[in-house]
């Protein structure tokens, strides 16, 4: 796993979906900051297709 310091800064506390809010299952790659939920949604929209 690597940890940016900038994102090892930013990332405390801020886990937090962007879309709907929730802070469960939070995907920070790519500098997101969706859940899961909403990134599949989302994910087609942007071109990100490959996850997982
Ligand atoms: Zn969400």
């Amino acid at each position: 796993m690597m940890v940016k310091p900038e994102e090892k800064f930013k990332g405390k506390g801020l886990r937090k979906c962007r879309i709907c809010g929730s802070a469960r299952a939070v995907i920070r790659s790519h500098r997101l900051q969706i859940c899961r939920r909403c990134f599949r949604e989302v994910a087609a929209d942007i071109g990100f297709k490959k996850y997982g």
